[in-house]
């Protein structure tokens, strides 16, 4: 057996998934070659880790590949188990064990975000307002009214009334998106330099907001929490779910939302 073939089933001998014949082909590859049997240590240790940090989960198949991925391209020694390899060399942030660590940690992360609908939401909106607002960097800001006629006719669901910026606020850009493979509208306020707020509008009717965390505005209580920095703001509207997130401070972030609240 080669080492490329017995690397794709050490993930598999690990848990003691293989049939007999070939974890024995494995196993006897591995006993005279170094690097295999570091590899499949590593894959050990890995699959104790997980079953310790994360019983109720099963790996999912793709975080597996990442690791054969690193595996594969990491020329790191590991002369002992990985588990004390990592105590010895917490410094080796580049190394093996920290993309080791980083794919175990987006991992779970992922996982403690699929039980919870509201943050998964949160940090895809997160991601899109960071993009969303390095596009409209520096860019002037387009005739509202013309960006607002494109949006509705885009859009694919009823809008109804919206926020078209003010002499204080000012709509950068709109984009058609999807949020939970449902469609969604993304709107991109500027209000002053580096200061964005991207507000996600998708059809709501049957959204949740959740009854905790709610922070009285005037009449109005919307979900909040703080998010990477980021005021975060979720409520409904007619019958739109309607997510806001805001680079500004919290009553900058509140003024923002009583404007786009009203608007409708
Ligand atoms: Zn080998």
């Amino acid at each position: 057996m080669e080492c490329c073939e017995a690397r794709d089933h050490l993930a598999e001998l690990a848990r003691n998934r293989l049939e007999p014949d070939l974890a024995d082909a494995v196993r006897a590859h591995a006993a005279g070659c170094v690097g295999c049997a570091d590899a499949l240590r590593v894959e050990a240790a890995l699959h104790a880790l997980i079953r310790e940090r994360a019983p109720r989960y099963a790996a999912p198949p793709a975080l597996r590949a990442r690791v054969q991925a690193a595996l594969r391209k990491s020329e790191v020694p590991i002369s002992s188990g990985w588990r004390a390899w990592l105590s010895l060399h917490p410094w080796m942030g580049t190394g093996l064990a920290g993309a080791l660590v980083a794919l175990i940690a987006v991992w779970v992360g992922t996982t403690w975000l699929a039980a919870d609908p509201v943050a998964r939401l949160v940090s895809r909106a997160l991601d899109e307002h960071v993009e969303y607002a390095r596009e409209a960097m520096h860019r002037p800001a387009p005739n509202p009214v013309d960006l607002l006629a494109t949006l509705r006719s885009q859009a694919g669901f009823a809008l109804g009334p919206l926020f078209p910026g003010d002499a204080e606020v000012q709509l950068i850009s709109t984009k058609t998106a999807e949020l939970r493979s449902k469609p969604a509208v993304a709107l991109v306020y500027r209000n002053g330099p580096e200061r964005y707020a991207t507000l996600l509008l998708m059809p709501g009717a049957d959204a949740t907001i959740p009854a905790e965390d709610r922070l009285p505005i005037e009449s109005f209580k919307p979900y909040h929490r703080v998010a990477s920095g980021k005021q975060v703001l979720y409520w409904k509207q007619n019958d739109l779910a309607c997510l806001m997130v805001s680079d500004l401070d919290g009553p900058a972030t509140a003024a923002l939302f009583l404007k786009i609240r009203k608007a409708a």
